[in-house]
């Protein structure tokens, strides 16, 4: 018998990984199938973005008088028809989990203690536990954090009505895409950064993210000093260089990315943000206790959280398999998804252009908002890197993440042939650096 603790993207894949080998597996999971990606993360982001993006396409109409005028979000209604199709995608991963052999035991918390996995307080017994246990919002130690008015993603589900001044905690990911959706439904958005927003991203996205945050007040190198109210937010007190101030408020989204949740988890040996350290293979410390996905620590992704559950059971079965993490593709999603993947190159020759022109960015041509692609190539052709900020950004991204890892070059586009009408300049791109490559080889 193999216990998985945690019915995550990780866990889940990792059970029906291991009941397809024809193994016995129970699942153990405290809350929701699916985790914090279909209740709390990537879904839930994903159904706001869209209704973001057709208020502000909507307004963009409205401008060019297209249409009569712009709609407005129904909040309340939003949540709970959101709701109830986050239900259904639970439902329908339930059955597929059960229908694989999986055995689920919901709402019980699993632990372990060294090599002893419990259920609850029953101890049980198992030839090999896979802890994936995920992980949760990191909320700051600061004065106010509990106050009626501070929301989480794990708690803004349960957020009624916009709020009309919004401050948001955090300069990544997360609270980037926040800032898109609740300054597109009306709000009043200030992002506060402790340090420079989206740091990490690649320099030619940083600016199509700042040009899609406009209406955004972001503040950079501000560090969060207290949250103030008395029972309810009415603002939030910073620092940084000009001095301390207090930004009114009505309500407060903490979105200062996720730390591991691992404290049901003893005996096995932890690193400085309570991650169970694994090597490459997902073993743990202790033989025979594997641990997957965020609960070993960043990148927090739903794509790696899966591959390292597929890692751990293949080699739960005897497969001998370990985790690759070059080439992994990510996005932010604004007015566009940002994708890209990129690696640490001292020797590819990069080239950018804006996006194409054609399905989701033709109105958008007039305000040179069509996005970028970009690629970075080698001196021998192979691809180090791309970015493909427009419509449909993250597809791209993620099979040219694949074809970089098999070590495809610019060459091999030559033959490519596209799709017409796309917003794909990606190929286009590969191909002129296939051209420049060989003239140069010539001369
Ligand atoms: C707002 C937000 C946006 C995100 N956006 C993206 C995105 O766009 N793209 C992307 O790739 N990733 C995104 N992520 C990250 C992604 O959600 C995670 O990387 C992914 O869910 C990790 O999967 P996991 O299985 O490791 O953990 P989790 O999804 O955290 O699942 C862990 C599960 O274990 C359960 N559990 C915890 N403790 C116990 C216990 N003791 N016993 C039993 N069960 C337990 C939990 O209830 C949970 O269901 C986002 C996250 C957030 C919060």
């Amino acid at each position: 018998m193999i216990i998985v603790l945690g019915g995550g993207p990780a866990g889940r894949i990792a059970s029906v990984r291991l009941a397809n080998a024809g193994v016995a597996v129970t699942l153990v999971e405290s809350s929701g199938i699916g985790g914090q990606c279909l209740h709390y993360g990537c879904m839930p982001v994903c159904a706001l973005n869209d209704a973001a993006r057709f208020v502000r396409a909507s307004r963009l109409f409205a401008d060019l008088s297209i249409t009569d005028q712009p709609v407005l979000v129904r909040f309340p209604q939003m949540q709970k028809e959101m709701h109830a199709i986050q239900q259904k995608i639970a439902g329908i991963l339930d059955k597929e989990t059960r229908e694989a052999g999986v055995e689920i035991v919901y709402g019980k918390h699993g632990r372990l203690s060294g090599r002893q996995a419990f259920i609850g307080d029953e101890p049980v017994e198992s030839d090999a536990v896979i802890v994936a246990t995920g992980s949760r919002p990191n909320v700051p130690k600061v004065e106010g954090v509990d106050l009626h008015g501070v929301w989480t993603p794990h708690t803004i589900p349960a957020l009624n009505n916009l709020p009309r001044r919004l401050v948001i905690i955090g300069g990544g990911v997360m609270a980037a895409e926040y800032a898109y959706i609740f300054s597109a439904f009306g709000s009043d958005v200030t992002l506060i950064c402790r340090s420079a927003f989206l740091k990490s991203l690649d320099k030619h996205l940083r600016p199509l993210a700042t040009s899609d945050l406009a209406d955004v007040e972001i503040r950079e190198n501000t560090p969060l000093l207290s949250i103030e109210g008395c029972s309810e937010v009415t603002g939030v007190r910073v620092g940084g260089d000009g001095g301390e101030v207090t930004i009114p408020a009505d309500a407060v989204l903490i979105a200062a990315g996720l730390v591991p949740r691992s404290e049901a988890i003893e005996g096995v040996r932890k690193g400085a943000i309570g991650e169970v350290v694994v090597d490459d293979h997902m073993r743990t410390s202790v033989p025979g206790i594997y641990a997957a996905g965020d609960v070993t620590g960043p990148p927090y992704l739903t794509p790696v959280a899966r591959h390292e559950g597929i890692v751990a059971a293949d080699n739960v079965l005897g497969i001998d398999r370990a985790m690759d993490y070059r080439f992994i593709p990510q996005s932010v999603n604004l007015g566009h998804e940002l994708a890209f993947c990129t690696t640490q190159s001292g020797t590819a020759a990069s080239m950018a252009m804006p996006g194409l022109a054609g399905p989701g960015t033709f109105w958008h041509v007039p305000s040179g908002t069509t996005g970028l692609v970009k690629v970075m190539v080698e001196p021998d052709g192979k691809i180090s890197g791309v970015c493909a900020a427009g419509p449909g950004g993250g597809l791209i991204a993620g099979y040219l993440a694949f074809l970089m890892k098999e070590g495809y070059t610019a060459h091999d586009f030559e033959e490519f042939m596209e799709v017409h009408p796309s917003t794909d300049g990606v190929y286009g791109l590969l191909k002129y650096a296939s051209e420049m490559l060989k003239r140069r080889g010539a001369g």
